[in-house]
């Protein structure tokens, strides 16, 4: 079976950083796959090359088999392709149901850009995703009233809107409060198994990455290191040596 996303030899550069470096990898349907790296290592951008931010310099990204990388971001959303952000994107004065209805802005053909003239069902479907995400108590709260934790499983649900087929996530877990790391993951790893999400995850919470993901990659300064399962990354000399010795000092600092 071929993968959902295939990335073939992927270049990127910004001026004379090279961001990625013929970055070949498969997103498997139905799956949660983890990218990793140290910081700089161009996980983020090989993400926005994905969803058509910007166009890569050379190589191949298909979405099911069409080739993608000459296409614009919302002809690739429409296709069910999303992402979430390092950063909240909320728009803080809005309360939570608000944000969810425009938050769709592909499906705008069939609604109305004013959200008071949003059909009941977009309601009703902001709700339900809300409660998905356990934030139902606080929908006609103003957003930016909400935790950052809060603010980043709004963030989810808005994304759940636009019923994608393959959402990527940058860090969903960053800044988030421990307590509500594990109710996240809970939510995601059930939008893959019972919503049909496939989930492509940048992290750098091992432990996260290690409960959440069938197979992981991992690049470092712009290249594939190594790619397997979480246990065989977790022990992979080459990772360890690239990125995981130096990020769990890290923690330790
Ligand atoms: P990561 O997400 O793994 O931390 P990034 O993809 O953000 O890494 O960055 C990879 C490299 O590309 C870094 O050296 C970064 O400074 C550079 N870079 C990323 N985006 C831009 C940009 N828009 N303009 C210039 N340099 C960029
Ligand atoms: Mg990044």
């Amino acid at each position: 079976m071929s993968a959902m996303i295939e990335v073939r030899d992927v270049s990127k550069s910004f001026g004379g950083v090279i961001a990625n470096d013929k970055v070949s990898l498969d997103v498997p349907e139905g799956r949660v796959t983890g990218l990793i790296g140290p910081n700089g290592s161009g996980k983020t951008t090989l993400f926005n090359s994905i969803v058509g931010y910007h166009p890569i310099d050379e190589g191949s990204i298909k979405f099911e088999g069409t080739e993608i990388s000459d296409m614009l971001v919302p002809q690739i959303a429409r296709l069910g392709l999303l992402r979430t952000f390092q950063q909240t994107r909320i728009y803080s004065k809005m309360d939570c149901v608000k944000n969810m209805l425009i938050s769709i802005p592909h499906r705008h053909e069939t609604f109305k850009t004013m959200f008071q003239e949003y059909p009941p069902e977009a309601t009703d479907e902001a709700e339900r995703l809300l409660e998905f995400v356990g934030l139902y108590s606080k929908r006609k709260l103003i957003s930016g009233d909400l935790s950052f934790g809060q603010q980043k499983l709004l963030e989810f649900a808005m994304a759940l809107m636009n019923k994608p087929r393959l959402l990527l996530l940058d860090e969903p877990t960053a800044g988030i409060n421990p307590t509500l790391i594990n109710g996240l993951i809970d939510r995601l790893r059930m939008a893959a198994t019972e919503m049909g999400v496939t989930l492509f995850v940048i992290e750098h919470n091992m432990p996260v990455i290690m409960n959440l993901a069938d197979n992981v990659y991992c690049l470092a300064n712009g290249k594939l290191l190594a790619h397997g399962t979480p246990d065989e990354i977790q022990n992979d000399e080459r990772v360890i040596n690239a990125y995981l010795g130096g990020h769990l000092e890290m923690e330790d600092a």
